[in-house]
């Protein structure tokens, strides 16, 4: 049989020599998929197009960062005009005033914000900033939460290291995570007694109000305003880690879907509209901690690049214009993750789909999925075979149960169908 990976193998049999494990961030890797990865050389709308010239339709949406599909051509547009300008200048320059003012008036919490490279960076920036400004130490995080690669978060950090089954890393010293709290997603009853015990030295809780790094899990009712009020009572920092649903829940975030203001919100994904950025925002009081107007030290060469700057700008600005597409892309979700959950209902089987907005994804478990120890009963193996048989189908899904289905604008309804036929025919094979 003709091999439809030929491309992608050898070049992944070059990688390995020179990049470890042969490729720059393990999400990226096939290997719980049983598979070497894809190379991927171009995309359009809601599909791929890897090395071998195969056409995917896409769900990873490079994680996130093309809600309105990829390569939108006003982003595409803004990219190539400002970089006839230069690529950096290392000083300050106007798109970055127009960037952060966007941003303060699409997301009703953010009074200030600053502007990094990735996600990863603006956590390690909030974290920073909630210590100073509180004077505590101990940051309480969620097991299964992913916060980026920041040393202190990795503790039962989620997707990538569920995949492998790395319950931390090697390379970080206890004296990093000695601050780090846990409790269970969804868990009340465990936050409250952290919070009885130590409550007068955390400085921070951070948290996915949607966790969507161990699959996507939702917030149980009253959980995220129960975190607000212990915060509150505890003059504890509260931060919401909005890395994957900012921007997508609603022009205004979880923060703004559910009510609830953070002190502290994380971007990245698609604040650069597919660029390298981060950011991190919230209220004037803590911002002002920062340097250099305060005691806070945060830095960054190539922060607020002008063209990383322009791709996000125009991006948030087509969804703050645009409040219809918000409508559009929920009813696209809907559309497939109501479809998935009737084909495995007719089927007679025990799945779950969680779903919210246009973020979810199939468990192949039969309890529900409401934190860290249900999401990690689900059966892995069979998500293998269904992902390769959802590749066979030219439809791309993330390499593991524990990422998130990312459903964009472009995906209409009859790239839905398309998707709906195969996952019957998969749910149809098992029987
Ligand atoms: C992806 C992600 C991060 C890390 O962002 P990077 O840009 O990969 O460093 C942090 N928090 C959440 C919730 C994420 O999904």
């Amino acid at each position: 049989m003709e091999n439809r990976h030929a491309n992608s193998e050898r070049l992944f049999g070059e990688a390995v020599s020179y990049i470890p494990g042969g490729v720059n961030s393990p999400v990226r890797a096939f290997s719980s998929v049983g598979m070497s990865p894809l190379f991927i050389k171009k995309s359009e709308g809601p599909h791929i197009i890897d090395a071998d010239g195969n056409r995917y339709i896409d769900y990873v949406c490079s994680w996130g960062p093309m809600i309105l599909g990829h390569n939108n051509s006003e982003v595409y547009d803004a990219v190539v005009e400002a970089a006839k300008n230069g690529l950096s200048f290392g000083y300050a320059t106007e798109i970055e005033v127009k960037m952060a003012k966007l941003i303060c008036e699409m997301v009703p919490s953010v009074q200030m914000v600053r502007m990094v490279n990735s996600g990863t960076e603006a956590v390690m920036s909030a974290i920073r900033a909630a210590r100073g400004f509180t004077g505590r130490n101990k940051i309480l995080k969620f097991e299964g939460c992913y916060h980026g690669h920041t040393d202190s978060m990795l503790v039962k950090a989620g997707s990538g290291l569920m995949t492998s089954g790395i319950p931390t890393s090697a390379g970080v010293p206890q004296g990093c995570t000695q601050d780090t709290l846990l409790a269970a997603y969804n868990d009340l009853e465990g936050i409250e007694k952290i919070f009885q015990t130590s409550g007068d030295e955390i400085a921070a809780v951070i948290v996915e109000p949607v966790a969507a790094n161990m699959g996507v899990v939702l917030p149980g009712k009253g959980f995220l305003e129960r975190l607000r009020s212990l915060c509150d009572s505890n003059g504890a920092v509260l931060i919401f880690d909005e890395v994957i649903t900012g921007f997508r829940l609603s022009a205004g975030g979880a923060g703004e879907y559910f009510g609830i203001r953070p002190d502290l919100i994380t971007f990245g994904k698609i604040i650069g509209a597919g660029m390298p950025v981060g950011a991190y925002g919230g209220s004037r009081e803590i911002m002002e901690c920062i340097s250099p107007s305060g005691p806070v030290y945060q830095a960054g060469t190539l922060s607020g690049n002008p063209i990383a700057m322009n791709a996000g700008y125009t991006l948030l600005s087509i969804l703050k214009n645009h409040p219809e597409y918000y409508a559009g892309i929920n009813h696209n979700a809907e559309t497939l993750f109501e479809g998935m959950k009737q084909i495995i209902r007719e089927a007679g089987l025990p799945y779950r789909v969680n779903y919210i907005g246009s973020l979810g994804n199939v468990f192949f478990t039969d309890t529900d999925v409401t934190e860290y120890g249900s999401a990690s009963k689900s059966d892995t193996k069979m998500y293998a075979q269904f992902f390769r048989f959802m590749l066979s189908q030219g439809i791309c899904l993330a390499p593991s149960q524990f990422e998130a289905m990312f459903v964009s604008y472009a995906h209409d309804d009859s790239i839905i169908r398309d998707t709906l036929n195969a996952f019957e025919k998969f749910i149809h094979s098992l029987k």
